[in-house]
């Protein structure tokens, strides 16, 4: 069982910002900034070095980043937002289906931790 797979099928209801057949991109449940999406492929991959693995990952990668303008539009963070990938434990990923954290809706520190 996985958490996103399932928000991916319906299974469990989520806030949408932006889908197409390759990917969701939907609200995260605890937000770190007044915009918090989180851009998963529909297709399961554990990280991002799962994804890199395979030529279907680095496709399903691509999908990822065609998706980026949408949720910039759908949510008007044009004037900048971050990107971040949790990868595994000690990059303190706790959801193990690969997710990208679209960030923003406030002006954010440049320091990165
Ligand atoms: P990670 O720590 O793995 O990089 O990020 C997992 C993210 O998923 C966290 O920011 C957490 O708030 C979010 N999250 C966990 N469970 C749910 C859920 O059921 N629905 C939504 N929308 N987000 C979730
Ligand atoms: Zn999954």
């Amino acid at each position: 069982m996985c958490l996103f797979c399932d928000i991916v099928e319906g299974k469990i209801p989520s806030t949408k910002v932006f889908e197409n057949d390759k990917v969701l991109a939907f609200k995260d449940i605890n937000p770190a900034t007044p915009v918090h999406v989180l851009i998963v492929p529909k297709k399961h991959f554990d990280d991002i070095l799962d994804m890199a693995s395979s030529e279907e990952g680095k496709e399903a990668l691509g999908d990822v980043l065609d998706a980026v303008p949408e949720v910039v539009k759908a949510t008007g963070i044009d004037e900048g937002f971050r990107i971040i990938n949790n990868c595994r434990e000690f990059g303190g990923q706790t959801v193990k289906h690969v997710h990208f954290h679209i960030l923003g809706g406030v002006k954010l520190s440049e320091k990165m931790i």
